[in-house]
C-alpha cells in the first residue's frame, strides 16, 4: 500500500492520525511516518485497514459472495478457504483462495491481483448513507 492510499482510507474512515494510531495499536509517530513515506506500510497494517474499510461499507449480509460473482463450480468451492469459512466478501483477506490467487504466496502478490477484482473493488466503494 502506498502512503496516499493510507491517507485516503483514513479520511474515508473520518479518523485523525491519533485515532488511527489507537485503532491499529501503533504510535502516532508511526502513522505520521507511514503518511510521510518514511516507513513502508507493512502487510498486517494494510490488511487491518482494508478490513476496517470493508466493515464501513454497508451490510455484508446482503452483499454478493465472491463464488457467485466468479461463478465457481461446486468442486472449486469445496477446495476454497473462502467457501469453507463462508467469507465470500473477505476472500481478499486470506491467502490460498482458488481463484486467480491460488499460486500466489504472499499478501503483496495476491493483492496485486485482488486490487483489479470486482469483489475487492466493491468492498472499497463508497458506503451507502
Ligand atoms: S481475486 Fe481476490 S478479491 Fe477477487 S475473488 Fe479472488 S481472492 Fe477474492
Amino acid at each position: 500500500m502506498e502512503k496516499d492510499e493510507l491517507i485516503q482510507i483514513r479520511k474515508k474512515l473520518k479518523k485523525t492520525q491519533k485515532d488511527l494510531a489507537a485503532i491499529l495499536a501503533v504510535s502516532l509517530r508511526t502513522i505520521r511516518s507511514y503518511e510521510q513515506g518514511d516507513r513502508t506500510i507493512p502487510p498486517h497494517i494494510e490488511r487491518q485497514l482494508y478490513f476496517i474499510l470493508s466493515r464501513l461499507n454497508g451490510n455484508h449480509s446482503t452483499a454478493k459472495m465472491c463464488w457467485d460473482i466468479k461463478k465457481c463450480s461446486a468442486d472449486q468451492r469445496k477446495a476454497c478457504p473462502a467457501w469453507e469459512y463462508r467469507c465470500g466478501t473477505l476472500c481478499w483477506f486470506i491467502n490460498g483462495t482458488i481463484c486467480k490467487c491460488t499460486a500466489e504466496e504472499s499478501w503483496q502478490s495476491k493483492m496485486l491481483i485482488c486490487r483489479d477484482c470486482e469483489v475487492f473493488r466493491s468492498m472499497l466503494s463508497t458506503p451507502k448513507t
